[in-house]
C-alpha cells in the first residue's frame, strides 16, 4: 500500500508535449496516476495547436487549460490561484532549456525528461535558476525507480560488496543498426543535431547508464576517455559510444551507449564489482538482482523478498511473485516528487526515501559528461574532466 499524502486533494500535474503521437507521454501520464497521486489539469501538448486541444479533451483536460503554446500555459497557469504544482516537460532535447528555464522562473515545479539540456551552458544556467527559486526539478531517468536497483544501492552503502573496484554500465540496442537514414526506427529528430543535439548514443541513452552506476554505487565519475564513432555512413552524430571512468572514489568503470548493437531490442544493464562482491542487473529482467559473493554461492535476490532493505521495499504494489516492470519504476520516481511535493506544500520535511528521485544537478551531470566524452573523443580518447 501506498501511504496518503495527506494534502486532501491529488497534485496538479500539466504536461509540455507528450500528445498523441509521442513516444514518452503515455509514460508519464501513466507514471503520475499509477498511485492515484496527481491530476492532469493542463497541457501544451503538441507542437501543432489543434492536434495539442484535440488531445487534451481526450484525456479530459478542460478546453481553458489545453493551451496552444507552453508560453501559453506559463502565462495562464500563473495566474490561477488552483495553478500547476508540477509541470512535465516531454519534448525534444532542444526545447528543454526555453521550456524549463521559464517555468522554473515563474516558480514552477518541473520533471523534466533526459537529457537536461544541449549544452553545459544551459545546464549550468538551469541548475542556478533551480537553486535561485527554491522549485523542485527532477529529471526522467527512470530506471532508478526499479526496487532491485534501489536495493543494490542500499547494498553498496551498507558495504556488502566492499570497497568498488570496477563498474560495467551499458545501454545498447539495435534499433539504429540498418544501414539507413534513420537505422529500423521510425523517422525522427534523434539523428539531427539541431534538435538531438551534439551527440546521439550518448544524448539519447548513455546518460541513463551514467546515472544508473551513479545512482547505485553512491559515486561520480570525475574523468572520461572516450571513443565515439558512427558506423552508418551520413550520421552527423555517433551511434556508438565506449566511455572509460574514473570514479571521484579510485573506481574505475567501462560505460558502453550504442543504437548499433544488432537484435538487442533494449540492452539496459550494470555490473558492478566491490572487494567482496559483485551485483549484476539487467532491465529486461528488472525482479532479479545477482550477488556473486566472492566465496560462496551466487544468489538471486528476488523483489519484495524477506531482508530487502527499507528503500527497496517502500514503494510495493504488489507482492513477491507479480511481473513488476517499467511503469512501475516511473511511478515510483512520480510518487518520490509528489511525496517531498506535498510535503514542501504542507511546510513539513519530505520522507528521507522519498528523496531518491533524480534532480536538475544529476541531470546537468549527464550533459557535462558527454561534453566531456566528446572533448575527449576529439583528442584520441585523452582523459577529460567530467567533475561538476
Ligand atoms: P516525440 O517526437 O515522439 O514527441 C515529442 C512531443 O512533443 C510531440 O507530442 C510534439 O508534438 C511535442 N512538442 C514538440 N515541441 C513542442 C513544443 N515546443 N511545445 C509543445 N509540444 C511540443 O519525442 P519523444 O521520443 O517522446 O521524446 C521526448 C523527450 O523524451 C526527449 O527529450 C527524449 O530524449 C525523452 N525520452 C526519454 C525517455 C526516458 O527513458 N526517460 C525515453 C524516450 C524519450
Amino acid at each position: 500500500m501506498i501511504p496518503s499524502l495527506g494534502l486532501g486533494r491529488r497534485l496538479r500535474l500539466g504536461m509540455v508535449g507528450g500528445g498523441a503521437t509521442s513516444l514518452i507521454g503515455d509514460s508519464h501520464r501513466v507514471a503520475s496516476r499509477m498511485d492515484d497521486r496527481y491530476a492532469l489539469v493542463a497541457g501544451a501538448f503538441d507542437i501543432d495547436p489543434a492536434q495539442g486541444r484535440s488531445f487534451a479533451a481526450d484525456v479530459g483536460v478542460a478546453p481553458d487549460r489545453a493551451y496552444d503554446t507552453y508560453q501559453a500555459m506559463l502565462e495562464g497557469e500563473a495566474k490561477r490561484d488552483d495553478r500547476c504544482d508540477l509541470v512535465a516537460i516531454c519534448t525534444p532535447n532542444s526545447t528543454h532549456y526555453p521550456i524549463a528555464r521559464a517555468f522554473v522562473e515563474a516558480g514552477f515545479s518541473v520533471v523534466c525528461e533526459k537529457p537536461l539540456t544541449t549544452s553545459v551552458a544551459d545546464a549550468v544556467a538551469l541548475v542556478n535558476a533551480v537553486k535561485e527559486r527554491g522549485v523542485l526539478f527532477a529529471v526522467m531517468y527512470g530506471y532508478t525507480g526499479f526496487p532491485l536497483v534501489r536495493e543494490a544501492r542500499a547494498m553498496v552503502a551498507a558495504g556488502e560488496l566492499g570497497t568498488i573496484r570496477v563498474v560495467h554500465t551499458e545501454f545498447a540496442h539495435g534499433g539504429y543498426a540498418a544501414a539507413t537514414a534513420t537505422g529500423d526506427a521510425p523517422p525522427t529528430w534523434r539523428l539531427d543535431p539541431a534538435i538531438q543535439g551534439p551527440s546521439f548514443a550518448l544524448g539519447d541513452i548513455g546518460t541513463h547508464a551514467l546515472f544508473l552506476a551513479s545512482y547505485i554505487t553512491g559515486q561520480q565519475a570525475s574523468e572520461v576517455a572516450a571513443d565515439l564513432h558512427s558506423f552508418v555512413p551520413g550520421r552527423a552524430l555517433e551511434d556508438n559510444a565506449h566511455v572509460m571512468l574514473r570514479f571521484d572514489s579510485g573506481a574505475r568503470g567501462t560505460l558502453w551507449a550504442s543504437g548499433v548493437a544488432a537484435g538487442v531490442i533494449h540492452g539496459h544493464r550494470i555490473r558492478v564489482f566491490g572487494e567482496k562482491a559483485g551485483l549484476e542487473w539487467h532491465q529486461s529482467r528488472p525482479n532479479e538482482l545477482l550477488l556473486l559473493p566472492r566465496t560462496g554461492r551466487p544468489t538471486v535476490i528476488e523483489r519484495d523478498t524477506r531482508g530487502l532493505s527499507p528503500l527497496s521495499l517502500h514503494r510495493q504494489r504488489v507482492g513477491a511473485g507479480h511481473a513488476n516492470g517499467y511503469f512501475e519504476s516511473w511511478a515510483n520516481i512520480y510518487s518520490d516528487i509528489a511525496d517531498v511535493l506535498a510535503a514542501r506544500l504542507m511546510g513539513r520535511a519530505p520522507e528521507p526515501l522519498a528523496l531518491h528521485f533524480p534532480t536538475v544537478l544529476d541531470g546537468a551531470r549527464g550533459v557535462k559528461f558527454i561534453d566531456a566524452a566528446m572533448a575527449s573523443a576529439a583528442r584520441n580518447g585523452a582523459w577529460v574532466s567530467c567533475a561538476w
